[in-house]
């Protein structure tokens, strides 16, 4: 019988897995109880309480959709976790809703004029939710065939022959099908229902076909009955895309304007634009922003600076925070707090087993000690620094001595000005 055909799995060559730690990777969310107030440490955030419950509210404003045209203002010295009270907010809204993040100085490297960058980001940050019936197709994989190009490069291809009722149909498989199939382990033999909107496969089990099946663990694999009469089901599905997707969909399909004609298929759900330094972008990218937010699609407009009364940017004038006053009119400011010993303390402990560092308690209190008189960011980079020194000298954890080497051997700011004011003379002009 068909089923019983060998299945032939080309495997793919797995690549070594490179990992990459960012400065945000510890936060996983705002760290709120049910009643949104801010829990002292949790989900990698420490501390910052006040803030941190401010940012609760925005988040139930955005997902009770009630934040178009609103603008909010992160302000506080460096280091105080504007950034991380950012990505802890994109954490807690879940895929969903778009979150697009951007620093003002990024504007001006793009090749495109600064309003452009800014209405990309814009419609980035506006999420629409199309709902679409689908096809769902279930049978017996009779063979699944997954290969590389010859030269080890490129995308995987494959087929998949599916058996229905008394037909075997051939599927030529795409990279989100591979992926699928790969994930659910399909072999021949196996009960699988395809998704034929978005090419998700998911198995159900073993067919009743086959005989008794055990795996690799002994235990008897579940038996699905062979699908009979109808086959394909109905399905509503829900996609989310950005309105800068259909746009780029709409230069080659039909408009994304049909798409909302037809009632009830489309909804429109406003995200979150974070735009981090924004004391450096200019008096045109201010106005811009401010009609923008006008519009009553317009994302929920994140800000973070941590400058004081300053010039705004292609002005001779100065401002609180270098936003000009009608924008912060109609922006609500929170301020971050800067750290006592104690969260510093905690804050790299996190970092710590984030980056798989073991530290003793003395030497975390020197370099808590250095953050204090430094800056957070700084003890944080000695944190890798003095973790490489300890195990040059084949220790398993860091000591003193490893955080007071490598303090010597990279400076924080401080010290760089510093030697830069005594050596001047040396530098070139
Ligand atoms: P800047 O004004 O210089 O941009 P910032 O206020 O945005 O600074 P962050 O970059 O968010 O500061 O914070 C510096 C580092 O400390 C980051 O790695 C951040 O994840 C971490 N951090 C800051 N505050 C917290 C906190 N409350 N809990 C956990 N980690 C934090």
């Amino acid at each position: 019988m068909a089923a019983a055909a060998a299945a032939k799995i080309v495997e793919v060559r797995e690549t070594t897995r490179v990992e990459r730690i960012g400065a945000h990777s510890h936060i996983r969310g705002l760290g709120l109880d049910e009643s949104l107030e801010a829990r002292h440490v949790s989900q990698g955030m420490v501390g910052q309480v006040a803030a941190r419950r401010a940012v609760g509210i925005v988040l139930q404003m955005v997902r009770d959709g009630r934040i178009a045209g609103r603008a909010i203002l992160l302000a506080g010295q460096p280091g105080t976790g504007k950034t991380a009270l950012a990505t802890a907010l994109a954490a807690a809204l879940g895929h969903d809703t778009p979150f697009t993040s951007m620093a003002g100085s990024e504007i001006y490297s793009l090749e495109m004029s600064k309003t452009e960058a800014l209405t990309q980001a814009i419609r980035k940050s506006i999420g629409v939710r199309i709902k679409e019936e689908s096809e769902i197709i279930e049978g017996e994989v009779v063979e699944v065939q997954i290969e590389r190009p010859a030269t080890g490069v490129g995308t995987k291809v494959g087929k998949l022959i599916l058996k229905t009722t008394d037909m075997e149909t051939v599927y030529d498989l795409g990279s989100k099908m591979i992926d699928s199939i790969l994930k659910e382990k399909v072999q021949s033999g196996d009960v699988i229902t395809i998704d034929k909107a978005t090419g998700k496969i998911t198995r159900l089990g073993r067919s009743f076909a086959r005989a008794r099946d055990y795996d690799a663990t002994g235990q008897q694999t579940r038996f699905v009955q062979c699908p009979e009469g109808e086959l394909q089901k109905r399905k509503e599905v829900v996609h989310t895309v950005t309105l800068h997707e259909i746009d780029v969909i709409n230069s080659r399909t039909h408009g994304f304007l049909a798409l909302f004609s037809e009632e009830g298929k489309a909804e429109i759900i406003p995200g979150v634009l974070f735009v981090d330094e924004v004391h450096m972008l200019d008096i045109e990218c201010f106005s811009f922003l401010n009609r923008a937010l006008e519009n009553e699609m317009s994302p929920i407009v994140i800000m973070a600076t941590n400058r004081g009364i300053t010039k705004i940017r292609g002005t001779t004038y100065k401002s609180p925070h270098g936003i000009p006053l009608d924008l912060l009119d109609r922006t609500v400011i929170i301020p971050t707090q800067p750290y006592e010993e104690k969260e510093l303390r905690e804050i790299l402990c996190i970092r710590c087993e984030e980056e798989d560092c073991q530290m003793t308690d003395n030497a975390l209190t020197v370099l808590t000690r250095i953050c204090k008189e430094t800056s957070l960011r700084y003890g944080m980079q000695l944190i890798m620094t003095s973790s490489l020194i300890a195990r040059k000298r084949k220790a398993h954890e860091v000591d003193v001595e490893d955080i007071k080497r490598a303090y010597q051997l990279f400076f924080d700011e401080g010290r760089s000005v510093q030697f830069l004011r005594e050596y001047q003379q040396e530098f070139m002009f």
